[in-house]
């Protein structure tokens, strides 16, 4: 007998690696097959929403394990959730595919589902097209009314935490790109498979004042709070919490503001007024202070450093 291989329809592809996944979320009134998806929103909440690309040579080369990819691009989408303390309930998913490739999409979807199955989160529609590899997701979240953190509304005196250590999923990608490390697993595994600090957004969202999380590196993201509330900030160096591996890598390289510069931690940099500091209920340290004047003041062993260095811009 032979078989003839069938090629996918647009809908079986659909049917068998983007509807296999029961709606687990509350919020979910309706899945994938109809023309929109349907979600409710409880009385007394917002929504939040946001949405990240990847595209092809630019976030990602075309040897990616697509099991990471998955996982990554709904990471950072509910990493964009939990800076602003939302709930995630859904997503949904827009995939441009050059060709139909059955294991690579099986396990793209995996890593994807691994993480949506992780935080209840339903995968209630898409799109699918043929095209340049391009992957969108759209990630929505609740949040009670008011009590999203935002960027813009820091003051000065405020206290600046940070959920993790810095430079980790740096020195992951120094490593792809050929840096050498003597344990290697760790940094591999943040910059591969950043948990999304979405437990702790929804944690210090009754006493953050503003919050982001750090995709392109302290010191660009943190600009950003500091641009968007109109003030400045005074940070420490040695305050910034460093694995033992980066603080191999800055021995031996002497490249100490790679944990600053460098993105993809995916870490909370937040906000709180001194007082309520005390409320504080999530691991994290503290590694400086807002202060009235404009600009970010860098001190490292007491002295002031330079910086002049920006996060990745596209179009720049
Ligand atoms: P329409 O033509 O009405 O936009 P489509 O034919 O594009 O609908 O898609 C059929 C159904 O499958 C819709 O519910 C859509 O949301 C869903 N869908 C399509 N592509 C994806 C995807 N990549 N991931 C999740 N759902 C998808
Ligand atoms: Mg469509």
């Amino acid at each position: 007998m032979v078989l003839i291989e069938v090629p996918l329809t647009e809908f079986s592809l659909i049917e068998r690696y983007f509807a296999r996944q029961q709606a687990v979320n509350t919020s979910t009134v309706l899945g994938i097959g109809d023309d929109c998806g349907l979600l409710s929103v409880p009385p007394g909440y917002q929504l939040a929403v946001t949405t990240d690309t990847m595209v092809e040579k630019v976030h990602f080369f075309a040897d990616v394990d697509p099991w990471s990819l998955g996982y990554k691009l709904l990471a950072v989408n509910l990493s964009d959730l939990a800076s602003m303390g939302a709930k995630p309930i859904a997503i949904t998913l827009a995939m441009t595919l050059p060709e139909v490739n059955e294991p690579w999409l099986k396990s793209f979807t995996d890593g994807l589902f691994a993480l949506a199955g992780q935080f209840s989160v339903d995968l209630i529609g898409g799109d699918t097209t043929s095209g340049a590899l391009t992957l969108t997701l759209q990630a929505m979240g609740l949040v009670a009314k008011g009590k999203a953190l935002k960027r813009s509304t820091a003051n000065p005196g405020d206290l600046i935490f940070l959920t993790g250590s810095l430079g980790d999923a740096g020195l992951g990608l120094k490593i792809k790109q050929g840096y050498h490390c003597t344990s290697p697993e760790s940094a591999l595994e943040r910059f591969d498979k950043p948990l999304p600090r979405v437990s702790e957004g929804l944690k210090i969202c009754d006493y953050a004042t503003a919050c982001i999380d750090l995709s392109d590196g302290l010191l660009a993201d943190l600009g950003h709070i500091l641009d968007q509330s109109n003030v400045g900030a005074i940070i420490n160096f040695s305050d910034v919490p460093l694995s033992t591996e980066v603080k191999k890598y800055i021995a031996a390289s002497g490249d100490w503001q790679m944990p600053l510069i460098a993105g993809d931690d995916y870490e909370l940099c937040f906000t709180v007024h001194p007082q309520q500091a005390r409320q504080l209920n999530i691991a994290c340290c503290q590694i400086g202070v807002i202060q009235q004047e404009p600009g970010l003041r860098l001190f490292k062993s007491g002295v002031q450093q330079q910086i002049s260095v920006k996060g990745f811009e596209h179009f720049s």
